[in-house]
């Protein structure tokens, strides 16, 4: 559950996130996306653009991997995967 937060801290491409970043990015499905935004209401960095359900994608480059979108979906659309290996994290 807490995974993300275990990830070894990297640098953000061009530090856009600051001084820290996991190694972690959400993989939006659009498969069960309902539109509820809570997503969008938790990201603290705001990143997440969109209107409609099954669009909503990150901005990867201000996305810090904490996992709190993939969290809160109540439909389970988002993963946590691996930034290298493209795998979904344990
Ligand atoms: S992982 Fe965190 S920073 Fe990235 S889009 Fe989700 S809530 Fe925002
Ligand atoms: S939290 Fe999940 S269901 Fe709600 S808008 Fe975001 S991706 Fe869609």
């Amino acid at each position: 559950m807490f995974g993300p937060l275990t990830v070894k801290p990297i640098k953000s491409k061009g530090d856009k996130t600051g001084s820290w970043r996991v190694r972690l990015k959400p993989k939006y499905l659009h498969k069960n996306c309902i539109g509820c935004k809570m997503c969008i209401l938790i990201c603290p960095e705001g990143c997440i653009m969109g209107e409609e359900k099954n669009t909503l994608l990150p901005d990867y480059n201000y996305c810090k991997g904490c996992g709190l979108c993939a969290i809160i979906c109540p439909k389970k659309d988002i993963l946590m995967i691996d930034e290298e290996s493209e795998g979904e994290s344990k």
